[in-house]
């Protein structure tokens, strides 16, 4: 069994994706190939915004939405706590500070009651001034937007949203990559909607953001390559890459998305009573970038994980650590208590085998050994 099933995708996609990138390598448009403006198109479309501009990694989409928001040296940026180093790593390379936010046990995505806490406390102990919040969508769940988006407009925050997990997922038929002022997204591989390498998008409605991205993600253009008007890097989405996208988008919307939520839904039915499953609020969907479950404890977790590759069944835990004690990361400004939450699912979460090819006949294998190992 596969974690992640991207091989048996190729073979349902092969015929399409194997022209598309024949073309690319005929016609020699290596960079900025016309397939690039095309799925920066289509991707604008079904996400709803007004500008998406494709770039080299998820990692590198965030670090163009830091660089375009101007940070200085002693601003905060809120970052939760419970998620991939990359959401947080992007701050410090921009000169800034971030600071970690507890989640919530049940959406594993930032509690909006602790985000206004630690605003609060970092205005009053004055050394930082708190300028964004970066909202992780985590497994291909929204956060809950409306309250965090509260919490920004009373204290005069930018919102960014972290989406490398969440394309696809939407809250109140809006979707993922649209509810930040800035959202970041990724394509690597095993992401909702991957490609054959790195790729990431960053997406706005804001035509002065979207022409510093496209400045920045090439060398600071001017008017051209040649003329430099600020210090930018060198971030763009292969044409192979955007081609390969445009096919997997297709499928996306046709089947994927709904087929992954069939396969969640599998697990939902045969687990419900077994294990903490994943909470969907109402309203919310997910693109199951991860289908996550919470054990009683860590030793359960492990001997469960360990159980499971005895029978062949991958499994994965993200994440074993907090951000909060990362040492890359300044940890000394956090108490005892800050992040509960946190340390608890880093010790109980198992992410188990998702994704659309995903059938019936697996879900039921999981499931069989995980209430094996349970004695249910
Ligand atoms: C994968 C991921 C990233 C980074 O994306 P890359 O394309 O690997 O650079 C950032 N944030 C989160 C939450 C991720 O899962």
């Amino acid at each position: 069994m596969q974690f992640r099933d991207l091989q048996k995708q190729y073979q349902v996609l092969k015929t399409d994706i194997d022209a598309a990138m024949q073309q690319v390598a005929e016609s020699a448009a290596y960079v900025g190939g016309p397939q690039v403006a095309a799925i920066q198109e289509e991707l604008a479309d079904y996400v709803g915004v007004k500008h998406v501009i494709t770039c080299g990694s998820g990692t590198d989409a965030l670090e163009l939405s830091m660089m375009a928001l101007g940070l200085e040296k002693n601003d905060a940026v809120f970052v939760p706590d419970f998620t991939f180093f990359a959401s947080g790593e992007t701050v410090p390379r921009a000169g800034a500070v971030p600071i970690f936010v507890d989640v919530e046990e049940d959406t594993f995505n930032m509690d909006p009651v602790k985000l206004e806490e630690m605003v609060v406390r970092i205005k009053e102990e004055g050394k930082y001034n708190p300028k964004i919040v970066i909202v992780v969508d985590l497994y291909g769940l929204p956060a809950n937007m409306a309250a965090i988006r509260q919490v920004c407009n009373k204290y005069g925050l930018y919102l960014v949203e972290d989406a490398a997990q969440g394309f696809g997922g939407t809250m109140d038929g809006q979707r993922a990559c649209s509810f930040g002022d800035i959202a970041a997204t990724s394509f690597f591989p095993t992401k909702p909607l991957g490609c054959y390498g790195d790729g990431g998008a960053v997406f706005t409605n804001n035509d002065e953001w979207a022409s510093l991205f496209r400045s920045l993600q090439v060398h600071g253009k001017g008017k051209d390559k040649y003329d430099n008007v600020r210090i930018g890097f060198n971030s763009r989405l292969d044409t192979i890459q955007a081609a390969i996208l445009q096919i997997k988008l297709k499928a996306f919307k046709d089947y994927e998305l709904a087929d992954v939520n069939k396969a969640a839904g599998y697990y939902d039915a045969l687990l419900k009573d077994i294990v903490a499953t994943p909470v969907i609020p109402a309203g919310y969907g997910s693109s199951w970038a991860q289908y996550t479950i919470r054990l009683a404890n860590e030793e359960q977790r492990d001997g469960l994980q360990a159980f499971l590759k005895e029978k062949g069944i991958p499994s994965m835990i993200y994440y074993t650590k907090p951000m909060h004690k990362q040492t890359a990361f300044d940890t000394s400004m956090y108490d005892d208590g800050d992040f509960t939450v946190t340390e608890k699912l880093c010790k109980t979460v198992l992410s188990l085998p998702i994704h659309p090819y995903l059938t019936e006949a697996e879900a039921q294998e999981v499931a069989a050994a995980i209430k094996e190992y349970l004695g249910k």
